[in-house]
């Protein structure tokens, strides 16, 4: 509230609050006075009697313009609801509509914003027919574009947060996934744009009034007045300056008002992550799957248009098992996991096999799925819908996919939360995201995974966001919940040492594909030259910290740039002349053609 201590934000309020006030009174006050007709007064200047002259009624012009306020106002409710009501739901749609029909309904909203509003109004105004019906349909009409293009803006945003990905894994449908997240967290600054916008219908519709659109006579509002009072500007300029004076207090109140709201607004919504997500399955086609391994994964490719970074990966997790995967920035981990959950950025597609529970993942439908696979994201602020309850978050996963009741569901949240050891997890359960630290945001999202009963808990840099000890706490719950639950896990961290600690297994990636696979306790006597690398670049408690910490020279090539032979050639001691033409395949989890020695 501070920041609406501004003189601007002040002198909006006060003009609004002096608009609203005569709105309420002005006719009750001064109605019967602004209708009576004196034939002895007509067309009167400044006078004792008449402050600002007489109409060519006699009608004192100081009572009909105080009257009119509730008129004119109104007109411009009417005119705001009728943007409103169109403009969120069009510019919304594009956020949760196939890509086909959001390229169409965004090209639709830009065409629109193309057209000069005024004569979009009197076109919208003329068609609906003089009158103030008209009027209020052509201004209403002609702010619809504007607001759907923010609108779109502001959904474009939310539709690519980690939640309404998390929402989507769940089984969310595209109703609910506009009801019930992308509207509340556009709702402010929509509601901002509304305040501000309900001036600019004012002066719309006082234009429209003025040019003999608007409100027809016996009915008046200020462009009303205007229109009979301004071919004597030059003679009697006083008979003009009361619905002039109107328009310009109210119009210039609620703009101010609405623009210093905007201002004021602390909560923006969550910023872009990246490229909008679509969900593409693999492209999978039958294979046998491993023996028990809960999640499959072979010669899992990832193409964006003509870059592969991922290409023909393949590994399996078994139940209860805890698996990392390891490499610098951008060796493909992140979008491994992600083509895992079927959650690839767009543009982004998988080829290849994944086979959840021996099932390729295409098959499995997305309500289903929304059990199965548990999704841990990296920033747990952004994987928590912040207009919601943590409670009702974890309770929707219950009521969709379960059938619960909204009362078992919340049970069932706050045992959830008990489980991740969050203290008193009935009174947690109700409270906000933004009232959470980041560790329990991060057990909040884990509590949401176990909602189900997942087979598969992916887990992508779970702990990046927070403190060390904050870190070791939420990694040892994550092991823990794969040993009780027996759910298989997939770690993704760019941090050896915590992969290490926390997984039985570990994939080495680098330039998209998996070089080394190895028990984490075999990590020392890695075999390949970049796992040593990694290894010895990664401190340990044994570290002297007195001495510069090894690098690994040169740097990853990205992902148009790998080279035909084995990709950390360039980088490598022990590349031979082979290496840089042949491609190393992995064999007993090893792609080299010169290890180390174990
Ligand atoms: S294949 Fe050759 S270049 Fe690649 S890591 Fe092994 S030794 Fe080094």
């Amino acid at each position: 509230m501070r920041r609406m201590r501004t003189p601007s934000a002040l002198a909006g309020l006060s003009l609004v609050l002096l608009t609203l006030v005569f709105a309420v009174i002005g006719p009750w006050l001064w109605g019967e006075e602004a209708v009576r007709f004196d034939p002895l007064h007509t067309l009167e200047g400044h006078s004792s009697a008449h402050l600002l002259g007489t109409d060519d009624g006699g009608r004192d012009l100081l009572a009909r313009t105080l009257a009119a306020t509730r008129q004119s106002v109104w007109l411009a409710l009417l005119a705001t609801l009728i943007t409103t009501a169109v403009g969120v739901p069009l510019g919304a749609l594009p956020s949760v509509l196939g890509p086909r029909a959001a390229r169409f309904t965004a090209g639709l909203i830009d065409s629109l914003v193309a057209f000069p509003v005024l004569l979009l109004a009197m076109f919208a105004a003329l068609l609906a027919g003089a009158g103030a019906r008209g009027a209020v349909v052509g201004i209403g009409a002609a702010a619809v574009p504007g607001l759907a293009r923010l609108t779109r803006t502001l959904a474009d945003t939310v539709a690519t947060s980690d939640y309404v990905a998390a929402a989507r894994v769940l089984g969310a449908g595209r109703a609910a996934v506009l009801v019930r997240h992308v509207l509340p967290n556009i709702a402010e600054p929509l509601i901002l744009t509304v305040t501000a916008n309900l001036g600019y219908a004012l002066l719309g519709l006082a234009t429209l009034s003025l040019l003999g659109l608007g409100v027809q006579p016996p009915d008046y509002d200020w462009g009303r007045l205007l229109h009979d009072t301004l071919p004597r500007v030059y003679v009697d300029p006083e008979v003009v300056a009361g619905p002039a004076l109107a328009v310009a207090i109210a119009g210039t109140g609620f703009a101010l008002l609405g623009e210093s709201l905007a201002r004021a607004s602390a909560r923006a919504p969550s910023a872009p992550r990246g490229e909008p997500r679509t969900v593409l399955p693999p492209g999978c086609g039958p294979l046998p799957a491993a023996p028990d391994a809960v999640l499959e994964a072979r010669d899992l490719t990832v193409s964006f248009g003509g870059v592969t970074p991922v290409r023909g990966v393949s590994f399996s997790v078994a139940p209860g098992e805890l698996v990392g995967i390891v490499g610098e920035s951008g060796s493909g981990k992140s979008l491994t996991a992600l083509a895992v959950g079927g959650l690839l950025p767009h543009p982004g597609t998988a080829s290849g096999h994944v086979l959840l529970g021996g099932r390729p993942l295409e098959e499995v439908p997305r309500r289903e799925l929304g059990t199965r696979l548990a999704m841990v994201f990296q920033d747990p602020m952004a994987a928590l819908n912040p207009a919601l309850r943590v409670g009702s978050q974890l309770a929707e996963v219950a009521t969709t996919h379960l059938g619960a009741s909204r009362r078992e569901a919340w049970r069932r949240a706050a045992d959830r939360l008990g489980r991740v050891r969050l203290p008193d997890p009935e009174a947690q359960a109700r409270r906000y995201p933004h009232e959470f630290s980041g560790g329990m945001r991060q057990r909040a999202v884990i509590a949401m995974g176990l909602m189900g009963e997942p087979e598969l808990i992916v887990a992508d840099e779970p702990t990046t966001a927070l403190d060390v000890t904050v870190q070791k706490r939420v990694l040892e719950l994550l092991a823990e919940v794969n040993e009780t639950t027996g759910a298989a896990g997939l770690l993704i961290s760019h941090d050896l040492a915590v992969v290490s600690r926390h997984c039985g297994r570990v994939l080495v990636m680098y330039a998209g594909r998996i070089v080394e696979e190895l028990p984490s306790s075999e990590l020392r006597r890695a075999r390949h030259p970049y796992t040593r690398a990694l290894v010895a670049s990664s401190p340990d408690l044994k570290t002297d910290r007195s001495l510069p910490l090894a690098t690994i020279p040169g740097r990853q090539p990205a992902p148009a740039e790998v080279p035909d032979g084995c990709a950390f050639a360039p980088r490598c001691a022990r590349a031979l002349e082979r290496c840089r033409t042949d491609r190393p395949e992995p064999t007993a989890g090893l792609a080299c053609w010169n290890p180390e020695d174990a």
